[in-house]
């Protein structure tokens, strides 16, 4: 799986797609907040990528952890249909259906802020932790893939908590460019279609 692959809700994943090199991420999320029956995993390198920007955060006296990584098609389907269940059609507007949520490639990931022991997973984006995250997380490699004024691009709602691994080249070009993954593959298509000169 390439770090750029493009997951959109025009370009989903097959049903049975499966990451390779998925990892377990030991978490100190108290346990009320966790899945009972959802193991965290995400794929080694980008938890690699993301301790390294947990242990720079830790620097500056806060704290995040990962409390979404890889979820399967059929998991997917599971928060969905208990999302419907609860909130009728809006649930549409923060979850994606089956095949259409990066999750499934194992290389995004939702934070949620630990600080002091408390846990946040209702992020704003005005949180300072969050600031911080937003203008360091494309060093690591992460870029803030669903992104407030790109609503009509991502066909997203904005999530300050959702980060996508793309390596911290594509990461840094895009955060620069304020382009999101889905212009980036447009300008890539346009320019190998481009006549030669
Ligand atoms: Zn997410």
């Amino acid at each position: 799986m390439r770090n750029d692959i493009l997951v959109n809700k025009f370009r989903p994943l097959p049903r049975d797609y499966e990451p390779n090199s998925l990892v377990s991420v030991t978490s100190d999320i108290p346990k009320e907040h966790l899945d009972p029956n959802h193991k965290i995993m995400i794929v080694d390198h980008v938890l690699t990528a993301f301790n390294k920007m947990r242990n720079d955060i830790k620097k500056q006296g806060f704290d995040i952890e990962i409390d979404s990584g890889y979820r399967s098609f059929e998991y997917q389907v599971n928060l969905l249909n208990q999302a419907l269940e609860e909130k009728g059609e809006d649930a549409y507007k923060t979850l994606a259906i089956p095949g259409t949520s990066e999750h499934q490639t194992g290389l995004a990931i939702d934070f949620c802020i630990t600080t002091n022991n408390i846990y946040n997973d209702d992020i704003k984006g005005d949180e300072p932790e969050t600031i911080w995250v937003h203008a360091h997380a494309p060093i690591y490699g992460f870029i803030l893939r669903l992104p407030k004024d790109k609503v009509d691009i991502t066909g997203f709602n904005y999530e300050p908590w959702h980060l996508r691994y793309v390596g911290s080249e594509l990461a840094c070009y895009l955060t620069t460019y304020n382009l999101t993954l889905e212009e980036y593959h447009q300008e890539k298509t346009l320019l190998t279609r481009a006549p030669h000169s």
